[in-house]
């Protein structure tokens, strides 16, 4: 295990915003966990598990505690019946594994090339993109449980996903280090209809390949001519949201001619578009770009503070509410210490 004193959060996160964590350990192995969270105890710190930092915003104050990241590598594949399990550690960073399986034919995950971030990482948020979910293809994941200190296996449906969540971002939220994630894969390709930009970069480029490589390469094309480079540019990828609507809200949105995708339950309405016809795709506030190419994304220029990320935030909420009266909800997760237990009240009449 490695341990770093005064590592700077805006060095580990990619909209590079944050003031120093205390201490940040890099744990190889998964027997190191325990260490970690012994480390912590010992020195009555607060801890926070950390990837690679592309869904996580620090804040100025820095982090009172221990940040702990995954360095354990490993992708063990085995055959099964229609396919192959593959048991991906939680230190890979996650666009390698997918190099991986579509180099080797298998489909179910190639629609999140270039998705930036750990393996670890993509339950928590349920990864998502271009029509794939990571629940789609996810079996199981190894972790390390602080609350009983111990190693399980959760499966799928102890996960409960749904859009951009699972426990391990909400009921659960802190409670599992994952360890590493088990994938069930097959060989084949993706079935039509496909996402919208895809099928356009296809017949654009007269692409009748749907193999999973080919697709990857379609992916990462159309993501390459819109979406900021982490290693260049300054962002958390989607900073906004989707809005889910119920029956009732998706015809409300339509007969007003906003664009509604029809889902099972009502319809999932497009939060950059709501952005963008607000009239701040391109903008700049507090040295925050909203991007004009994927309005959802907002670009880190020239902020230095989590205060000035907060102030542009909160303006295009409100420019957003004041126009269409939606709540736009922020996806990225904020590194700070759990809050403090409530101090028990006196009963009355008490006196210090
Ligand atoms: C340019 C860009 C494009 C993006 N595009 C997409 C996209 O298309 N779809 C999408 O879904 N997301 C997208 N994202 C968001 C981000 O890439 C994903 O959320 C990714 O899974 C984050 O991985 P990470 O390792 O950086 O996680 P971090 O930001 O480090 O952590 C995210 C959360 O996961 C937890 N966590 C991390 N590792 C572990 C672990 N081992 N055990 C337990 N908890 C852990 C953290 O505590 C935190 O709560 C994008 C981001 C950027 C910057």
């Amino acid at each position: 295990m490695r341990v770093n004193e005064n590592i700077l959060i805006s060095s580990l996160t990619t909209m590079r915003l944050g003031g120093p964590a205390r201490y940040v350990l890099e744990v190889e192995r998964p027997e190191e966990i325990p260490d970690a969270y012994g480390f912590a105890d010992t020195y009555h710190l607060p801890t926070f598990v950390l990837g690679y930092g592309a869904n996580t915003i620090g804040h100025d104050e820095g982090f009172p505690g221990v940040i702990i990241i995954s360095r354990m590598k490993g992708i063990f594949e085995t055959p099964t019946a229609d396919g192959v399990r593959l048991k991906v550690m939680s230190g890979e960073y996650w666009d390698d594994v997918v190099a991986y399986t579509t180099s080797k034919g298998y489909t179910g995950i190639e629609g999140l090339s270039l998705i930036p971030g750990l393996a670890g990482a993509a339950p928590v948020q349920n990864i998502g993109a271009y029509g794939q979910e990571i629940s789609n293809t996810l079996e199981s994941i190894d972790v390390y449980d602080t609350a009983n200190r111990t190693f399980v296996t959760l499966t799928k449906s102890d996960l409960h996903f749904g859009y951009r969540q699972s426990i391990l971002n909400t009921t659960e939220k802190n409670r599992y280090f994952v360890v590493s994630i088990t994938l069930a894969l097959k060989p084949g390709q993706m079935s039509r209809p496909l996402y919208r930009s895809i099928e356009k970069y296809l017949s654009d480029n007269s692409i009748t390949d749907l193999s999973p490589a080919s697709i990857r390469n379609a992916v990462i094309a159309i993501r390459r001519s819109k979406l900021p480079d982490p290693l260049t540019e300054a962002s958390a990828g989607s900073f906004f949201k989707n809005i889910f609507l119920d029956e009732a809200g998706t015809e409300a949105c339509e007969s007003k001619g906003y664009p509604v995708h029809r889902t099972p339950s009502g319809g999932k309405l497009n939060s950059g578009w709501l952005i963008e016809h607000a009239g701040l795709s391109g903008k700049t506030f507090h040295g925050i770009r909203v991007s004009d190419k994927a309005s959802l994304v907002l670009i880190n220029d020239s902020a230095t503070s989590y205060s000035d990320l907060a102030a542009a935030r909160d303006t295009i909420i409100g420019k957003v509410y004041d126009l269409y009266g939606f709540w736009l909800e922020q996806e990225p997760v904020e590194l700070l210490p759990p809050p403090r237990p409530a101090q028990p009240t006196p009963p009355t009449g008490a006196t210090k």
